[in-house]
């Protein structure tokens, strides 16, 4: 994918001394591929490798000392540039109710990230937030609109089988005026292609509603396709902003990149799995070392700060700038700090360099693994946590028949441990001072 060819390139260049006209070709000539490969529209990416071909053989990475990084560099701020630059929130600064309605195909999300949005709203703004569904043909929509959004708790309009869709909307609207909501959220009909009917729809319901923001929802899976359906829904609706939904998967990156060049709209979230709590604001700059593969240290920073007692953070971060070794309490701090943040593969996901590592690591620890591995370092003394150098046999056998398991459970769980303490020296190599930094501070 395109992170792992990045990376790639990354690599080789970093260990060239110079750079000369000749691999800058080369190199570029990766990049393209790289690109392509992760479905990036052409146009796009020959924009781009123009922008960033100019630049590399401009003086400053011909003359840099370390023009492999001077090169890498130049590719992240030309990521971010195509992305955006920064961050575009919301913008429901209008008289309330502030309308957001939603549009896209059939499948790209716009349901569930209706129910994210409005649970956003809620939790982060204190917002009074009414949800309604114009997706009129398809009963099964509304309701399932309706049961999300009882399970975040916002209020639902119901919709009448077979009303008019812009009548429904402006039913909704009225109700949301009359009820003193800050926002109303519109869950729009969707085909599985652009066609004509859908478009003229959801020109109807936005005409009805005046929304303050118009949001295209695009699934990043759909790579080249993405551009296209999003340049049809910016000629047909007055888009604010998309939102970019399965960014959890595979392709990500690509579609970012196109989205935004040819519709010229922010993209202001990205839906990162099924869940309702699956939503984060949309940053050029981590999504661009995300696609270097540098991984996603900055939201895994909000994510920790998020669900993670602050203090233990605090601790860690302390004995990590200590130069103290990570113990068996950190590690079950860890353990359990994961089970929070839904297994390990998630949490490997973001860490930088450690894509190819998740999948094995996350099947070696499911949930009742890690139960397990909680288990065995209760059932230690503070010494033994602190030190587990001083577990002999005898002392293994305690712990083992404290926690209810063998001694090889015991002795695969020290395995771990080790390991876990050298990822945690890599770690701090690389970007996790920065990281620590902002957890302790
Ligand atoms: P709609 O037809 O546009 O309303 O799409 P839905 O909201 O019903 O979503 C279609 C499918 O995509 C459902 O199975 C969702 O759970 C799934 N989905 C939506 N957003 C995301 C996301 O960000 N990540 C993942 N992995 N799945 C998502
Ligand atoms: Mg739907």
């Amino acid at each position: 994918n395109l992170s792992d060819r990045l990376e790639a390139i990354g690599k080789r260049l970093r260990g060239k001394g110079r750079l000369t006209e000749d691999n800058i070709q080369d190199t570029l000539r990766e990049v393209r591929m790289a690109l392509l490969e992760a479905d990036v529209a052409l146009p796009v990416v020959k924009d781009f490798v123009a922008a960033v071909r100019e630049r590399a053989l401009g003086a400053e990475v011909m003359k840099s000392l370390t023009p492999g990084q001077a090169f890498i560099k130049i590719v992240n701020d030309e990521l971010v540039q195509v992305m955006g630059e920064a961050n575009d929130a919301l913008d429901l600064s209008v008289r309330p109710p502030a309308v957001v309605m939603l549009a896209g195909l059939q499948g790209s999300g716009k349901t569930t990230s209706i129910a994210k949005l409005g649970r956003w709203l809620q939790e982060r703004d204190q917002k009074k937030v009414l949800a309604v569904s114009v997706d009129i043909h398809r009963p099964a929509a509304i309701d399932q609109l309706q049961r999300l959004a009882g399970e975040v708790g916002i209020d639902f309009f119901p919709t009448e089988p077979g009303a008019d869709p812009a009548a429904t909307g402006e039913a909704a609207l009225e109700r949301a005026r009359t009820g003193y909501y800050d926002v109303l959220l519109v869950d729009t009909a969707g085909r599985l292609s652009i066609d004509e009917q859908m478009m003229d729809e959801a020109r109807r319901v936005h005409h009805a509603v005046a929304p303050a923001e118009t949001l295209f929802v695009v699934d990043s899976m759909t790579g080249q396709d993405a551009a296209n359906t999003a340049r049809a829904f910016d000629a047909a609706l007055p888009l604010t902003g998309v939102i970019l939904t399965k960014a959890d998967g595979d392709a990500r990156g690509g579609a970012a990149l196109s989205i935004r060049q040819v519709t010229g709209k922010p993209i202001k979230f990205l839906g990162v799995g099924e869940k309702t709590d699956a939503l984060e604001p949309f940053y050029p700059d981590r999504m661009a070392s995300r696609i270097l593969g540098m991984g996603d240290v900055l939201s895994l920073v909000e994510e920790v700060e998020r669900k993670v007692d602050r203090q233990q953070a605090e601790r860690m971060a302390g004995k990590l700038k200590k130069g103290k070794g990570f113990d068996l309490e950190d590690m079950r701090d860890q353990l359990q700090q994961v089970t929070q943040m839904g297994g390990m593969g998630g949490l490997m996901d973001k860490l930088p360099g450690m894509g190819q590592m998740s999948e094995q690591v996350s099947q070696q620890m499911n949930d009742g693994q890690l139960r397990r591995q909680i288990a065995i370092i209760n059932a230690m003394t503070p010494g033994e946590r602190r030190r587990p150098d001083v577990l002999n046999g005898s002392r293994k056998r305690r712990v083992a028949s404290g926690a209810g398991l063998q001694v090889q459970d015991v002795n695969r769980l020290l395995k771990q441990h080790k390991q876990m303490q050298k990822m945690m020296k890599q770690f701090k190599k690389g970007g996790m001072q920065k990281m620590m930094r902002q957890l302790g501070g």
